[in-house]
């Protein structure tokens, strides 16, 4: 597999294979149509029933989706992990949180049962899943596969 990150343009939709330095210190621009690309969030993305297809079935990259809620005691301290790996993935994997009370289509159509439930998405399709409180560690471990 090359190296490098892929960014899709927000303009023309082309998949753009860039360094990853190159995507934090100067703009990349898209190969195709020359707009500024969009740099690789450092935080979590919020991912709701309505741009699930485009935010995580349709990632170029792999997926890790923190599903969540604000009264799960786990979820919260969970956060801080996920926020970590959303700085640290930067560019190599989307890290998103959906709130399930907010998104019961979502939560329902992969048979979430509890939470903290962090599934791992690749190519649109759900490759892995963790059910429970996980360390940093294991969470790296399982995505190691799909970075
Ligand atoms: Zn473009």
């Amino acid at each position: 597999m090359a190296n490098g990150l892929v960014i899709k343009c927000v303009s023309c939709g082309a998949k753009n294979r860039v360094q990853p330095h190159a995507a934090v210190e100067r703009k990349p621009i898209c190969g195709k149509c020359g707009v500024i690309l969009p740099a690789p969030s450092m935080e979590p993305v919020i991912v709701t029933d309505a741009n699930f297809a485009e935010l995580v079935e349709g990632s170029p990259t792999a997926v890790l989706l923190d599903l969540w809620a604000a009264w799960c005691g786990p979820c919260r301290i969970l956060a801080p992990t996920i926020e970590a790996l959303a700085r640290e993935l930067a560019g190599r994997v989307v890290v998103g949180k959906l709130d399930v009370d907010a998104n019961q289509r979502t939560a329902a159509r992969f048979g979430v049962q509890s939470i903290p439930t962090l599934m791992i998405v690749k190519d649109g399709r759900e490759v892995d899943r963790l059910v429970g409180l996980q360390s940093r560690e294991a969470i790296l471990q399982r995505l190691k596969a799909y970075l």
